[in-house]
C-alpha cells in the first residue's frame, strides 16, 4: 500500500505546485453508512473538483474524499473482514479507488467538467459499454486493479471467497481484462448460444473492460525507455501520470492519443493498442475479419463438442473441417491487415479512430 500512496503524493506535487509533503500525503476518507439512503454502493471515490465547491480543510480546497460508505449492496464488513484480508481484496478496492482519486488531482478542474459532460450512462461494469467518459476512469482502475491481483495473489492462490460478499467480482473480472476478453461482448455471460462478436471500434472505446486491458498492458507488459536509458517492461506507474498530466484527456480516444504520444513509449504502445484492439477503431476491414474469427472459433468448439456427444456424424465432422480450414486462412490475413493499418497510422495516413466516432 506504501507503493500506492507513493503514486498519490507523485500525482500531487505534479498538480499542485508548492504542495507541501503532508498535504500531498493526506487523503481524506468518510465513513458513511448508508444502508439507509440511496447515496451509494460501498467504496468509491468522490471528486470534489469541477463538480461543487468542495469543503475546505486549514483553508485548502479538498480535491477528492475517499468513501468508505456501508451500503446494502458493499458492505464494509465484508471488505475488511477475514476473507478481505487474507484475499486481498481491500488492496485491490483501495488501490482503484485511489487511482480515480490520482486522476481527480491530474487533471485540472476544466478537465473534469469536460470529462463528466460526455458522461451519459447510468451504470458501469467491467463487461458492459458505458460511455468514453466513463470507460476512460474506470478502465484505468481496473487495469491497476487486475496488476495489483497478480502481484499479490499470484497465478494461483487458494483462498476462500465465503464472506466476500458482492467483492467476489472484483476477482471475477481481472482475469478477463488480463486476457482481453473484453475486446468481446458476453465475454464473462457465457450464454447458452455461446456466442461472442468482435466490439465496434466504437464501442470498444465505451467499454471499461477494454480500456482496463490497454492500461493493464501498458503497466506490465509494454516496454519504457528510463531517463537512464534502460528499457522496462511495463511503464512507471508514474510515467502514466505525467502522459496525463501534460495531455489532460477527457475520454478514452484522447487517453490513447495521450499515451501514443510518450516519446519513450509511445510507438509500442500504439503497435500494441491496434493490435488488440484488431485495428477495430481504424479500419472496418480488420474488424470484420477479427468478428469472422471469433464468430468461427465458437463455432468450432460447439461442432467439437456435439461430435465428442455423437462421433459417427458425418455432416458435423465435415462443418468441422470446413471451419477449421476458414480459421487457418482467416488467422494471416488478419495479421497481413493489421500489419497495414499499423503502417498506414503511423504515416498518418489512416485516422487511428476513423471507426470509433
Ligand atoms: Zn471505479
Amino acid at each position: 500500500m506504501k507503493s500506492v500512496m507513493d503514486r498519490v503524493v507523485y500525482a500531487r506535487k505534479l498538480s499542485y505546485p508548492g504542495i507541501s509533503d503532508e498535504e500531498a500525503r493526506t487523503v481524506h476518507v468518510l465513513i458513511h453508512d448508508c444502508t439507509m439512503d440511496a447515496l451509494g454502493g460501498g467504496p468509491a471515490v468522490l471528486p470534489l473538483k469541477g463538480q461543487i465547491e468542495g469543503p475546505h480543510l486549514n483553508g485548502k480546497n479538498i480535491p477528492w474524499v475517499l468513501l468508505l460508505s456501508d451500503a446494502s449492496f458493499g458492505k464494509i464488513e465484508q471488505l475488511v473482514g477475514d476473507s478481505g484480508i487474507t484475499s486481498r481484496v481491500v488492496d485491490d478496492v483501495i488501490a482503484h479507488e485511489l487511482t480515480h482519486g490520482i486522476t481527480a488531482d491530474l487533471l485540472t478542474e476544466e478537465s473534469i467538467k469536460k470529462s463528466n459532460d460526455q458522461k451519459n450512462s447510468q451504470a458501469h461494469h467491467a463487461e458492459i459499454l458505458s460511455d468514453v467518459s466513463v470507460a476512460f476512469w474506470e478502465g484505468w482502475a481496473e487495469g491497476v486493479e487486475a496488476s495489483l491481483g497478480a502481484t499479490v495473489r499470484g497465478a494461483f492462490h487458494p483462498f476462500s471467497l465465503s464472506g466476500l460478499g458482492m467483492y467476489v467480482f472484483v476477482f471475477e473480472r481481472q482475469q478477463a481484462v488480463r486476457d482481453n476478453l473484453y475486446v468481446y461482448d458476453n465475454a464473462l455471460f457465457d450464454d447458452a448460444s455461446g456466442v461472442r462478436t468482435h466490439r465496434t471500434g466504437a464501442e470498444l472505446m465505451k467499454a471499461e473492460g477494454f480500456m482496463a486491458t490497454v492500461t493493464y498492458r501498458v503497466m506490465n507488459e509494454l516496454p519504457y525507455r528510463l531517463a537512464d536509458g534502460t528499457v522496462t517492461q511495463g511503464w512507471p506507474f508514474n510515467a502514466v501520470s505525467d502522459a496525463i498530466h501534460r495531455a489532460q484527456p477527457t475520454n478514452t480516444m484522447e487517453l490513447v492519443k495521450a499515451l501514443a504520444a510518450d516519446p519513450n513509449g509511445g510507438a509500442d504502445f500504439l503497435d500494441d493498442f491496434l493490435q488488440i484492439s484488431s485495428g477495430a477503431t481504424a479500419s472496418d476491414i480488420s474488424h470484420g475479419i477479427a468478428n469472422l474469427i471469433i464468430v468461427m472459433s465458437d463455432h468450432q468448439n460447439e461442432l467439437q463438442e456435439s461430435l465428442r456427444r455423437d462421433p459417427n456424424n458425418r455432416a458435423t465432422a465435415r462443418e468441422l473441417n470446413e471451419t477449421r480450414m476458414t480459421l487457418a486462412a482467416a488467422r494471416p490475413r488478419l495479421q497481413a491487415e493489421l500489419e497495414y493499418v499499423k503502417q498506414q497510422v503511423r504515416s498518418g495516413a489512416l485516422d487511428l479512430f476513423a471507426k470509433a466516432k
